[in-house]
This record gives structure tokens, sequence and C-alpha cells, in this order.
């Protein structure tokens, strides 16, 4: 009964967000998924929640239409382009909100997700990160981070993130933070016994997964008296400054590592003293850009490193392309693809005349390192994180 009113209810918000919505179109140029599929309105922002809109109007009910519906829905990045467009251009509809509700929707019916990420939710529920990483081998990779557990003493917890130990070139990324963090003297702390955030669950729509995972973190950071967190994914950034209930994360700060390395820097706790001769592009990633308006903080950061010359992407800010790996495309391909947004993005980056492209989250880095490789440009870009440039440069 209890399921049956929470079903409706996600229905309700379904229409009630999507009957802003005109049909005017305007978001479907803006949409990277769009842009990757053969022009099919279906395979694109408005088209997607439209397909969602009747069905939930229609009560559809047959399978097969609902698997196609499954494979439309999952198959957006959550990058928010769609949005900027309409709040620019039209209504304000908040596609990713019916998007998300959609998923959650089809968990309910038990048709979601797809069949690739059925194993991340598992792994979430079971180790508590979405990589299948057991338990002991996370906590020996934190081990080698070299940093002291979270106590009342210190400052900051830097909250490492699921991706770090399961990723050659995220753990470089951990890694370079730590250092930065040790240059600079900040007194901080890691959870040794760290679990996800929870936003894989929240964006593939396991909402109730996502609320227990939210309970545990809540727990810890209280019990450790965790004042200030600074996170290495935006995601993770993204989902404990706007997902995690307000009143529960009331005294706690959320930073992401850019943001906090910008005020290190402007406190003249971290100086560059390492000239670094490259021309070099920026990823904004969505869930800093788009969805948190931090665009500025990794470019002082890069502009404030000696030699360094910082060139734009033709899309870059709010227009930056996603790298498409957010709303848990990390686990899903879809057949209806004819390009990847990596590699279109690669070229993008190549346009610019950069030696390297630096990103500031642990997807984009891999995704980007993808997508040099699959457009045989290795030799003549580097993708790096902006923590390693920082290392490089102190
Ligand atoms: S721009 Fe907004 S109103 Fe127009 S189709 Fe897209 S979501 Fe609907
Ligand atoms: S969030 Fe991004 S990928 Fe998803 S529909 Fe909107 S523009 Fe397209």
């Amino acid at each position: 009964m209890q399921e049956e009113a929470l079903e409706g209810k996600v229905k309700e918000d379904i229409l009630d967000i999507l009957s802003y919505c005109i049909n005017c179109r305007f978001c479907l140029p803006s949409c990277p998924r769009f842009e990757i599929t053969a022009g099919n309105i279906s395979e694109g922002a408005s088209g997607i929640t439209r397909s969602l809109y009747y069905a939930v109007k229609w009560g559809e009910t047959d399978k097969e239409i609902l698997n196609e519906l499954r494979d439309i829905l999952y198959s957006c990045t959550t990058c928010r382009n769609c949005e900027i467009a309409c709040k620019n251009l039209s209504t304000g509809t908040k596609l990713t909100d019916a998007i998300e509700k959609g998923r959650q929707l089809l968990i309910e019916e038990m048709i979601g997700p797809m069949p690739q990420q059925r194993k991340v939710l598992e792994s979430l529920h079971i180790l508590g990160n979405p990589y299948e990483v057991p338990t002991s081998k996370r906590k020996a990779w934190l081990r080698g981070l070299d940093l002291p557990g979270i106590s009342k003493e210190a400052e900051v917890l830097f909250y490492v993130g699921c991706t770090a130990p399961n990723d050659f070139n995220a753990q470089n990324m951990a890694m370079a933070f730590a250092q930065l963090l040790k240059k600079a003297q900040v007194r901080c702390g890691i959870l040794e016994d760290e679990i996800c955030c929870g936003s894989p669950s929240l964006k593939m729509g396991e909402r109730g997964l996502f609320e227990e995972i939210c309970e545990k973190n809540l727990k810890q950071f209280k019990s450790q008296g965790v004042k200030h967190i600074v996170t290495l994914s935006p995601h993770c950034f993204d989902t404990f400054l706007n997902r995690y209930p307000q009143e529960a994360m009331q005294g706690i700060k959320v930073q992401h590592y850019s943001q906090f390395l910008a005020d290190l820097i402007e406190q003249k706790q971290l100086i560059f003293k390492t000239r670094v001769e490259k021309k070099v592009t920026y990823q904004d990633p969505c869930y800093l850009g788009r969805y948190n308006d931090v665009y500025d903080e990794p470019r002082r950061i890069l502009n404030s490193i000696p030699g360094l010359e910082l060139v734009e992407c033709s899309r870059a800010g709010a227009d930056s392309l996603c790298c498409g790996g957010g709303g848990g495309r990390m686990w899903a391909d879809f057949d209806a693809e004819v390009d990847r947004l990596a590699n279109i993005r690669a070229n993008e980056a190549l346009e610019t005349g950069a030696e390297i492209m630096v990103t500031a989250c642990p997807w984009c880095l891999i995704n980007m390192v993808d997508g040099v490789k699959s457009v045989n440009a290795e030799e003549s870009m580097k993708i790096k994180d902006l923590a390693e440039l920082c290392a490089e440069a102190l």
C-alpha cells in the first residue's frame, strides 16, 4: 500500500514537472545525447521527457514499450545542458528531475536500471562502492595515501570517493591532492571506513538505497564531528551539498577540491614555484559547472601556475560538452549511438592547440584518457587532473 502511494506520488511529480514543457524543442540542439545519435527526436532532451510524460499519463503497462522507455531514460548523461537551454530560452522545465523520477519509477516496477548497471547497485548495497572493490582492498589503498584517519582535531575531511581505489588515473589524482594537503600543512583526515556518497544509486533511480547510504554517512560525519568535507569528485560534492538533507548537514561545509585549492592559493598556503610552460585547456565537469556554477576556481588555479597558458575549447563553461560519464553512463553503453562524447571532446581539445587537457573529475579523467586514445592523439594531447598539474608546479 505504502509502495503504491509512493509510486502514485512519483507519477504525479513527473506530470507536474513536465507540464511546464511546451514542446518548443529549443533544448534539443543542446543535448549531447542527441548529438551522438542519428537524429531521432526521442533520443534527445525534450524527446526523452515527452516519452516519459506520455508513458505515465497513459498508464503504459506494455513490457516492450516500458523496456524501450528504459533505454531512452537511462541514455541521458544528466549533463543538464537541456535545463540551461530551457531556462534561457523557454519555460524553465526541470528535465533532469523528471528523468531521475522516471528512473525511480522504472526501478519500482523492476524494469530499471539497464542490465549492465544491476551489478553496480548490488555492489553498492553489499560493499558500499559501485566497483565491486572488496572493503579490505579499499582500506589498504586508502592507507597508501599516508594521511591520518579523521579525528576531532582535523579541520577537514578529505572524502576520497569510490573511483580512486579502482582506477589507476583516479589514483594519481587522489595521491596528488593528498600531496598538496601535506604541502599546505592542512590538518586533515580520511574516513578509513569510507563508503560511497550514494550518487550512483540516486542517479539510477534507486532512491531507497541512496537513503540507506545517506543515513550511514551522516552517522559517520556526526560521530567523527566532521565540520568541513572536501571531495575529489564533483558528483560526491553535488550529492553532499544538494542532495543530503539540509538539516542534517547544517554546520558542515562542503567543497570540491578545486574550491579548496583556490582558497589555499589565495591565503598563500600553497605557492607554485615551478614553471609549467604548457598550453592547457580545461574540461568543465557537468556537476561542478552546470550544477553548481563552479567555473572560476579551476581557471583561477590554472592561471596562478607560472608559465601556463590557458586556452578555451569552442564549447566551455556552461556550454561545455559532457564527457559522457554522468547519470550512471560510466556503466552502460547504448547501441543507438554513432559516436562517443569523449571522442568529440578530445577533437575539440585538439583544435585549441593545447598540449594538455585538464579535468577536475575522476570520471572526466577516465573518459578523456579513453577519448584521446580513441582518436589516436595520445602523443599530442595529455590528459591530467588539476591536482596533478598543481603538484607538478610546487
Ligand atoms: S526547451 Fe523547455 S519547454 Fe521547450 S521543449 Fe525543451 S523542455 Fe520543453
Ligand atoms: S541532461 Fe543532458 S543528456 Fe540528458 S536530456 Fe538533458 S541535455 Fe540531454
